[in-house]
């Protein structure tokens, strides 16, 4: 690589991004990663896109394959009578802080 490039890019911090499971753990408090029986880390070993492979895993597996239908997202609930409150929406700007990096191997 060209000095100049490599000059270019260490001027600039990578944006740090959380992974997934972490992501999820943030927002539901659930570690997905966490193995229900013996507690031990679990880890990701393929990604099957093809919907009549996953429809057979899932079938063998006695589970069910079938996608539940959408439904449209609920109302947010009614203000109390004589509220002056204003409804908040998150900011993702906010959200952005990077977090320190989690106590298991990432690959
Ligand atoms: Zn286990």
């Amino acid at each position: 690589m060209d000095d100049r490039v490599l000059l270019f890019f260490q001027s600039f911090p990578r944006e740090r991004r959380l992974d997934w499971a972490s992501l999820l753990r943030r927002v539901f408090q659930f570690d997905v990663l966490r193995c229900i029986s013996c507690d031990g880390r679990m880890r990701v070993i393929a990604f099957i896109e093809d919907g009549h492979v996953s429809t057979r895993i899932l079938e063998h597996l006695g589970l069910t394959a079938r996608v539940p239908a959408a439904r449209p997202a609920r109302a947010p609930p009614p203000l109390p009578p004589g509220s002056e409150a204003k409804p908040v929406f998150d900011d993702p700007g906010a959200d952005r802080d990077p977090e320190p990096d989690p106590d298991y191997p990432v690959d």
